[in-house]
C-alpha cells in the first residue's frame, strides 16, 4: 500500500518506438485524522496508433491499461482530465465505454466536448452510458482532499488545449500537455506564461511534451506562418493558390483562410471526408468563415460546378490527395503549397508535372506549422522554473536516451531513471524514487467490443504505421546540437 506522497505513473505516451496512447496517473496519499486518504486522477486516455502491429485479429484500436485504477476503490479515482481533443489523448474513452467499463467524470474543454460527442455518436455509445462531462476553462481549480489541480491554457493546434498544475502540499507538477510557447495563435488562448511565471518558484517537476525536443530554437509561430504565406503569394504574383492542409491540422485551415482574406482571394474548402468532419467541428465551435469574410471574399465549401464562379483570384484550401485538372485553369498563373512531408506526395508530383510553381517544406520548413515546443521553448521555461526537474514524455525511448547526454550540456535536469510506461514514481519536493516497475500493457479493442491485453513492445516496421521518428535522423540532429552547445561553452 502506498505511503503518503504524490505519485506519478505513465501508462502510455512514453512508447518504445512510437508516440501515442497518452495516459498518466496521479495519486495523492495523505494522512487525515489518523488514516490514509487516497485520491487519484488520470490525465488523458489516448489511442495507440500502431495497433495493427500487435497481432490481434479484427483490432480497431489499442489503448492504455487503466483497469486497475478503475477497479481499485482504494485509489479514489476522481476523474479523467483531458488536455485536448487529439485522438492520441482522447480516443481511449470510447473504447473503454464500448468494452463495458464505467468511467468517472471527464474534465475537458468545450471544443473537446464537441469532438467527444461526435465520437460517441460514431461509436454508437448510448447517452446514458456516457460519463459526466465538466467543461473547464483556464484558471479553473479543483481540489480533491489534498490533490489540487489548476487549469492553464496551452498553445496547441486545436482549440481549448490545456496544461495542468497538479499539486499536493509541498510538491507541484506542471503537466504541460501538448504545448508550444507561441503567443500569436489565431482564435486560441496561448500558453499562459504569465501564470507559469507566477508559479515559477513552486514548480518542482515538469511533465513535459518533448515531442519535438530535437528541434533547435523556438517553435514556429502561427503569425509567422501566416506572414510567410502572404509574402510568398504576393511575390509570386500568381492569382490562383492551391494550399494543402493536413486534415487534422485545423489551425492551418484558419491560417490559410486568413491569408486568403488578407489577399482578397475567394476561398474554396475542398478535401476528403476527414477534412470535412474537422471543418464541421470548427464551424460548430463557432468559427464562422462566412461571417469572417465580411462579404469581402466569397467562401465555398465545395468546388462549384461552374468554375468561373471562383473568379480570377482564389485559394483552394484542402487535403488534396491528387490534383484534378479541372481546378487548374492556367498553370502559369498558379502556385501550390505543400505543407506536409509525405502526405501530399502525389499532389506534388502532379503539380510539378503541370509546371505549376510549388513551394515545399524543404524551401520553408515553418510552413508545416507546429503544435509542440522545440528545445528553445523548454529552455525558456527552464529559466522560469529555477528548481524544475524535467520528466520527458510524448517521445520514443531512443529520442530520450539520446537526449540524455545533450540534456546535461543544455542544462536540463532530467528525472532518472527516464520514464517508461507503468513505472510508478513518488515525487517529493527535492527527490524522487521509483516505487515499482511493471511491464506495461496495451488493451487491444476489436470489432466484437472485447479487449485483449498485449504487452507493449516495439512495433517499428510492423503494422500500418511507420516509425514516427527516424532513429538515425534524431541521432544526427542531436550530434549537431551537441556540437553547437559545446562551441558555445568554449568546449
Ligand atoms: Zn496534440
Amino acid at each position: 500500500m502506498l505511503d503518503t506522497g504524490l505519485y506519478w505513473r505513465p501508462l502510455g505516451g512514453n512508447n518504445i518506438d512510437q508516440i501515442s496512447g497518452h495516459c498518466y496517473q496521479y495519486t495523492c496519499v495523505e494522512r487525515r485524522g489518523g488514516r490514509l486518504c487516497r485520491n487519484s486522477i488520470i490525465v488523458d486516455l489516448g489511442k495507440f496508433d500502431n495497433f495493427g502491429a500487435l497481432g490481434v485479429k479484427d483490432a480497431i484500436a489499442a489503448v492504455p491499461d487503466i483497469r486497475a485504477i478503475l477497479t481499485d476503490k482504494q485509489l479514489g479515482l476522481r476523474g479523467i482530465f483531458l488536455t485536448h481533443s487529439h485522438p492520441d489523448h482522447l480516443n481511449g474513452i470510447f473504447h473503454y465505454l464500448r468494452a463495458g467499463y464505467k468511467l468517472p467524470t471527464l474534465y475537458g474543454g468545450a471544443y473537446t466536448k464537441i469532438v467527444l460527442d461526435d465520437m460517441y455518436d460514431y461509436y454508437g455509445i448510448k447517452p446514458r452510458l456516457r460519463p459526466r462531462y465538466v467543461v473547464i476553462t483556464a484558471g479553473d481549480r479543483f481540489a480533491f482532499d489534498g490533490l489540487n489541480i489548476e487549469v492553464v491554457s496551452a498553445s496547441h493546434t486545436c482549440f481549448d488545449a490545456f496544461g495542468f498544475i497538479i499539486s499536493k502540499r509541498g510538491v507541484t507538477v506542471y503537466h504541460s500537455g501538448d504545448m508550444k510557447l507561441d503567443n500569436t495563435t489565431f482564435f486560441k488562448k496561448p500558453t499562459d506564461v504569465k501564470r507559469l511565471q507566477a508559479l515559477s518558484g513552486r514548480i518542482n517537476y515538469a511533465v513535459a511534451d518533448f515531442c519535438e525536443i530535437d528541434q533547435d530554437g523556438i517553435s514556429y509561430r502561427e503569425r509567422d506562418v501566416y506572414k510567410t504565406f502572404i509574402d510568398l503569394i504576393k511575390k509570386s504574383r500568381k492569382h490562383k493558390v492551391y494550399l494543402t492542409v493536413y486534415p487534422t491540422h485545423v489551425e492551418m485551415y484558419i491560417i490559410a483562410f486568413l491569408v486568403a482574406l488578407k489577399l482578397r482571394k475567394n476561398v474554396v474548402f475542398h478535401g476528403d471526408a476527414e477534412f470535412y468532419d474537422y471543418l464541421k467541428t470548427l464551424r460548430r465551435y463557432g468559427i464562422d468563415f462566412q461571417n469572417l469574410a465580411l462579404s469581402r471574399i466569397k467562401v465555398f465549401y465545395q468546388i462549384p460546378e461552374d468554375i468561373s464562379e471562383l473568379g480570377n483570384e482564389f485559394v483552394i484550401i484542402g487535403s488534396y490527395r491528387r490534383l484534378d485538372d479541372k481546378y487548374f485553369v492556367r498553370p502559369k498563373d498558379s502556385i501550390a503549397f505543400i505543407t506536409a512531408r509525405y502526405h501530399f506526395a502525389q499532389f506534388k508530383k502532379q503539380a510539378e508535372n503541370l509546371k505549376i510553381q510549388t513551394v515545399t517544406l524543404n524551401d520553408y520548413p515553418l510552413l508545416r506549422g507546429s503544435g509542440h515546443a522545440f528545445m528553445g521553448d523548454w529552455e525558456i521555461l527552464r529559466e522560469l522554473f529555477p528548481k524544475v526537474v524535467f520528466i520527458p514524455t510524448h517521445c520514443p525511448d531512443f529520442v530520450l536516451s539520446s537526449f540524455c547526454e545533450l540534456g546535461h550540456l543544455a542544462g536540463f535536469r532530467l528525472i532518472n531513471p527516464l520514464p517508461h510506461n507503468n513505472m510508478l514514481y513518488r515525487l517529493r519536493a527535492d527527490n524522487w524514487t521509483v516505487i515499482e516497475q511493471q511491464p506495461a500493457l496495451w488493451m487491444v479493442a476489436s470489432t466484437d467490443k472485447k479487449f485483449t491485453a498485449v504487452p507493449q513492445c516495439p512495433t517499428a516496421g510492423k503494422g500500418g504505421i511507420k516509425r514516427t521518428y527516424s532513429r538515425r535522423r534524431v541521432v544526427q540532429k542531436f550530434k549537431i546540437l551537441e556540437y553547437k552547445l559545446e562551441k558555445n561553452h568554449g568546449g
